[in-house]
């Protein structure tokens, strides 16, 4: 999705007043795009009839850099279709909150509840996980292994007494944590490999006898053009309140979140993006758009950057990235080597107008740039290969020995990591080979 938009941005970028044909152009391109990322087609039709309608309307006509323009209402229409703001989980007033799960077998909910079970331990709650899921042999075990990596307590049926009814182990699960005092409830639901009214008539009883405060749907982002189909259904059979996309890690270009939010109308809750416990985030609309729009923007900045950076560090830089092993040493060459390049306004003048790199880059001051050495160079060779064992006393020991605060500390980390991700994604989409970068 996002090659293809760049070019059809980059080529808009040169122009200066659109016609009606480079707008009718765009648009087509869009289309395209939107199609080749196994967006659903009337949500594609939806989506390029309003950008063409605004487009070619008065905004964009008065618009000091119409091209500009266009690719803001892109990036504005992207994200209203994404759910606008950022939707967080909804809690009870009574505990305990009960969120239910629901989805195709093999979707990810199993690992999804052990992850959001851990993110809300984390926070501070106290979650029981529900082995609701009476379907496959081994998958009340599976939630064993996921509760006990997650280090939460679970409520599963007695093995050894045949199949049990998941809709009684539901119940019971939501008793146990009124008495045990556990403050939220995840039951995790059985699914099958496709849509089936068995499945749906059981989901939509679970949902019945619990009453849940959450019913999350978790989605493949993988699944491609079947996301329609699959999110519709359950929407109908046991209606959702929110959504979990998962496996965003893998080669998904976001298509699926495209169409699953606009056809249900739901707000996407949290995005999963690996196999491990820790690999949840909650989904960010702004960001999605961002990952579809601002690649290119990106591609740019490194084409700009390696005119200035010196071809031997670049290729490093390149093998780091490809080995995927982009430490807090190698952030602040990075860093450095930005300011080689002398005038970041010059080079914010090329991008389209959004996104979280030009943010970083309005916010890209040099005497950040001291403020982060000083705090790099107090970690100890450990920390700066591995930021992920700076705990708690070892951000305390930086804050002190560097002279900042622990909050500059963890800002610096923050950013670090989203600029790690960025790489990756970078690194991910299979970019065209950049002079003097190689393929990355
Ligand atoms: P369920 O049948 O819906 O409970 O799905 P599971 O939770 O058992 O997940 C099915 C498979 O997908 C497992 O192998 C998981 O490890 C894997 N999986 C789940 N979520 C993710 C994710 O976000 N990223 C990746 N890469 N794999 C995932
Ligand atoms: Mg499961």
């Amino acid at each position: 999705l996002s090659d293809r938009l760049t070019e059809t941005f980059r080529n808009l970028r040169t122009k200066g007043k659109l016609t009606p044909a480079d707008v009718d152009g765009t648009v087509r391109e869009i289309r395209r795009a939107l199609l080749d990322a196994d967006v659903a087609l009337p949500v594609v039709k939806e989506f390029t009839a309003k950008v063409r309608e605004r487009a070619l309307g008065d905004e964009v006509n008065k618009a000091l850099n119409p091209a500009q323009q266009v690719v803001q209402i892109v990036n504005e229409e992207l994200i209203a279709i994404l759910g606008g703001q950022q939707r967080r989980l909804q809690f009870a007033k009574n505990p305990p909150t009960i969120i239910m799960l629901a989805g195709l077998q093999g979707s990810g909910k199993t690992t999804f509840a052990g992850k959001l079970a851990k993110m809300l331990e984390k926070e501070g709650h106290t979650p029981l996980l529900v082995a609701a899921d009476l379907q496959r042999p081994n998958a009340v075990n599976q939630l064993q292994v996921v509760a006990g990596q997650a280090g939460a307590a679970i409520y599963a049926p007695q093995p050894g007494n045949g199949v049990g009814d998941p809709v009684q182990v539901a119940r019971d699960g939501v008793e146990v944590a009124r008495r045990h005092q556990h403050d939220v409830v995840i039951i995790d639901t059985a699914g099958r490999l496709g849509v089936d009214a068995e499945l749906m008539k059981q989901a939509a009883d679970i949902r019945r006898a619990t009453d849940p405060d959450e019913v999350l749907f978790v989605i493949d982002a993988m699944i491609g053009q079947d996301a329609v189909n699959t999110a519709k259904a359950f929407q109908e059979g046991v209606d959702f309140t929110g959504v979990v996309l998962s496996k965003l890690d893998g080669d998904a270009r976001g298509g699926a979140a495209l169409s699953v939010a606009s056809v249900t109308g739901r707000p996407i809750i949290y995005a999963s993006t690996g196999e491990g416990l820790d690999d949840l985030e909650p989904f960010h609309p702004d960001r999605m758009a961002s990952r579809i729009l601002d690649l290119g923007d990106i591609l740019t900045l490194i084409e700009q950057a390696q005119q200035a950076f010196d071809e031997a560090e670049a290729m490093k830089m390149a093998e780091k990235l490809a080995t995927d092993s982009f430490t807090l040493e190698d952030f602040l060459d990075q860093m450095q080597q930005l300011k080689k390049m002398g005038s970041m306004k010059k080079m914010l003048g090329m991008l389209p107008g959004m996104g979280q790199m030009k943010q970083q880059l309005e916010d890209f001051d040099e005497r950040e740039l001291d403020r982060t050495e000083a705090i790099i160079r107090s970690m100890t060779p450990i920390e700066r290969r591995n930021p992920k064992v700076l705990n708690g006393s070892r951000r305390l020991r930086i804050a002190r020995g560097s002279g900042m605060t622990v909050t500059d500390v963890n800002a610096l980390v923050n950013r670090f990591e989203q600029a790690a991700k960025m790489m990756k994604t970078v690194a991910r989409g299979g970019t065209p080979n950049i002079p003097g970068m190689g393929p990355i």
